[in-house]
């Protein structure tokens, strides 16, 4: 199972869609439907024994550290690493990416999966999260490979409601290096931020981009690459497999986050709210309580989809016709990489790329549905 652990609420910059909008937003209607408990400490307090022992109960725990920004609590990371080290444990990471370069190397590189926070170029990263940010995280990747870093390091946009530029922006990341890319559009999260024609044609926007994208996402595949751009990556390999999926995120089903005081929730963002309360690290793995997104089970991409994101489907902040638009997004998707299989099967038949290629590891971050 996958535990993201939250090491500390706090964080060290201020981005646009994450801290500027839950500034502007005290009062969304969602203490009058949940049940809110704030008691939990801001940086994580908890007995690592109890953690320990609750790890061991798991035949293949993956620990993911999250945060606020995690890496401001970096004695806790080695602490915990420390305590844990005799476990048969993975460690993956969520972070901006600004302290990487704190963390000492004998530690960094046991954390095989990072995903770092960044828009695309630096002139897109910089406006969405501060004069720098771009330029500290590309010195702090620098240093991590000087210094035998040989994970996967994966970048994870935030697509923002005034740039739609997927493709412009992927290119830019994989022109900078990076082969793993995951996005997230920034709809449905704020109550106040739905405006049905501003949505509208950042849809129609996303959907021409997206569509650009896979077809160089192909184009790429004729040579031989298969770039681990997410949201095409898991639902391909669902396709070629054909499996039917539960939410893509892991959320409440086999991904749980660990709270600053020890307990456990469906999803780290939700970690706040009693509703979403499935255990605690007392409990064992198995008996944690599952919660599904059943307010998905009308719709006709169900089992391909999944639902995006239990908060968004939970919280229900947007009117169902932005709603019916975030999920308009979703149906493109799904419906051009369908119309892209034939091909990408040919490319495989012809060993040109293989199915393989499309294996990933589901939970540790990218939540694939943007
Ligand atoms: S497309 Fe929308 S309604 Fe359908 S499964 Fe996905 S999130 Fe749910
Ligand atoms: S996609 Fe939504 S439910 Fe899943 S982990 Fe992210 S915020 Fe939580």
């Amino acid at each position: 199972m996958h535990y993201h652990i939250i090491l500390t609420e706090k964080c060290n910059l201020q981005c646009r869609y994450c801290y500027e909008k839950s500034m502007q937003e005290f009062e969304n209607g969602l203490e009058k439907r949940f049940k809110f408990d704030f008691s939990a400490p801001c940086d994580l307090d908890i007995d690592l024994e109890k953690l320990k022992k609750f790890l061991e109960k798991d035949s293949n725990p993956v620990l993911i550290f999250y945060g606020g920004e995690p890496l401001l609590q970096k004695n806790k990371i080695i602490e915990i690493m420390d305590y844990l080290k005799n476990l048969n444990l993975k460690y993956r990471m969520q972070t901006n990416g600004q302290l990487l370069n704190l963390l000492p190397k004998e530690y960094l590189n046991k954390i095989t999966k990072i995903l770092i926070s960044l828009d695309g170029d630096k002139e897109r990263t910089d406006s969405n999260r501060g004069k720098g940010t771009y330029d500290k995280i590309m010195q702090n990747i620098s240093l991590m490979k000087k210094n035998g870093y040989n994970g996967e390091l994966i970048a994870r946009m935030t697509i923002a409601q005034d740039c739609p530029d997927i493709y412009e922006q992927v290119l830019n990341l994989i022109n900078a290096g990076f082969d793993s890319i995951h996005w997230q559009l920034d709809i449905g999260f704020y109550k106040e931020d739905f405006n049905k024609e501003k949505i509208t044609n950042f849809i129609n926007k996303v959907n021409e981009s997206t569509s650009k994208l896979i077809k160089y996402w192909i184009e790429r595949m004729k040579e031989g690459k298969v770039l681990k751009l997410y949201p095409f990556l898991g639902i391909i390999e669902s396709l070629l497999k054909k499996e039917k999926t539960l939410i893509r995120c892991g959320a409440g089903h086999s991904g749980y986050a660990i709270t600053t005081n020890g307990k456990i929730s469906a999803c780290p963002i939700m970690n706040n709210i009693e509703d979403f309360v499935c255990g605690t690290i007392e409990d064992s793995p198995n008996k944690l309580k599952k919660i599904l997104v059943n307010e998905c089970d009308s719709c006709d991409v169900k089992d391909i989809c999944g639902g995006r994101c239990m908060y968004w489907r939970k919280a229900k902040l947007w009117p169902k016709t932005g709603d019916k638009l975030v999920c308009r997004s979703i149906k493109h998707l799904i419906s051009e990489l369908q119309s892209a299989l034939p091909e990408i099967k040919k490319l495989i038949d012809k060993k040109i790329i293989s199915q393989k290629d499309f294996d990933y590891e589901k939970y540790f971050g990218p939540e694939i549905i943007p």
